[in-house]
């Protein structure tokens, strides 16, 4: 059962601003946020469990609000808006809402206010190592997603051997996929990705050469993007049976958003093309 819970107007007093004045006097802020919950075992038997206690949920947006510390009230928001997602497992989205109605401004204005949203994201991440002890590699990256706060449910499939690809001379590849539930957004999760890849000393003098870890986002909730730093779904994804294979073990029902294609009917195009090896 999917339903949505209001806190209207929870007055904090906090110290959040960029004057020197603000910081030291503080000032009121009132915050409303709307959580959009998923109560799996639905409310029928009119049971505090079931759902998500507002009480302690205001009681975490007033911790936050009244002893951190921020420049903006974006950042506050964001920052409720996340402690509300990794503390309540029920809720799947939320918005926070944080007016500052006494904000230092010279000319008359009523109030100022920002509002943030935040939702857990499916995505599936491709991981491949050729250098060093790819299997522990793979690892340790796996261990560094799930000690960040912003990602939830982190699966790894099996792991394949794979030849190289693209042509340059170096060893097998270990390759696999792994899903996980994230908070952060695609440019978010593409920076966590970067910096967990130079933490294990990625080395990236050759393109397509070897390296010691290799995360890329194959595919994030359903998007469809075009940055310059970031494709979604991973354009390279749909020509190699190494991604999709061990892609098809997590979810085998997955649907390109691009193309509307199963995967599956792409891996099934794709057979004998690639050569592969399962490792323990
Ligand atoms: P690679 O050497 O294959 O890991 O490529 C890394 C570069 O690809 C980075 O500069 C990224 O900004 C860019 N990139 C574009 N799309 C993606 C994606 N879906 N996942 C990871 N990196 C991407």
């Amino acid at each position: 059962m999917r339903y949505e819970i209001f806190i209207d107007e929870l007055e904090c007093f906090g110290f959040h601003g960029v004057l020197e004045e603000e910081k030291r006097l503080g000032q009121k802020f009132i915050i409303s946020s709307k959580l959009t919950v998923n109560s799996p075992e639905g409310v029928d038997e009119d049971d505090c469990d079931k759902t998500v206690n507002y009480a302690q949920v205001c009681d975490v947006i007033a911790a936050i609000a009244e002893n951190e510390q921020y420049d903006l009230i974006e950042t506050l928001a964001d920052t409720i808006a996340k402690e509300i997602l990794i503390r309540f497992s029920m809720v799947e989205k939320v918005s926070v809402h944080v007016d500052k109605p006494s904000a230092p401004i010279k000319r008359g204005v009523k109030n100022v206010g920002v509002e943030v949203e935040r939702s857990w994201h499916v995505a599936y991440i491709g991981v491949g190592s050729n250098m060093g002890d790819s299997q522990g590699n793979i690892n340790e990256a796996m261990k560094k997603l799930k000690e960040s706060s912003f990602n939830r449910e982190v699966v790894l499939s099996d792991l394949i051997k794979t030849k190289p690809y693209g042509g340059v001379e170096q060893d097998d590849f270990i390759n696999g996929v792994c899903s996980m539930r994230t908070l952060l957004g695609p440019e978010e999760l593409l920076r966590l990705l970067q910096q967990i890849e130079k933490e294990l000393k990625r080395t990236r003098e050759i393109h397509w050469g070897p390296r010691t870890i290799d995360l890329d986002i194959l595919l994030f909730d359903n998007i469809v993007m075009e940055e310059s730093d970031l494709t979604i779904p991973h354009p390279e994804m749909c020509k190699r049976d190494f991604v999709l294979k061990p892609l098809l073990e997590l979810n085998p029902r997955l649907v390109n958003p691009l193309t509307h294609q199963y995967f599956a009917d792409i891996f099934e195009e794709l057979q004998g093309k690639d050569w592969y090896e399962k490792t323990v």
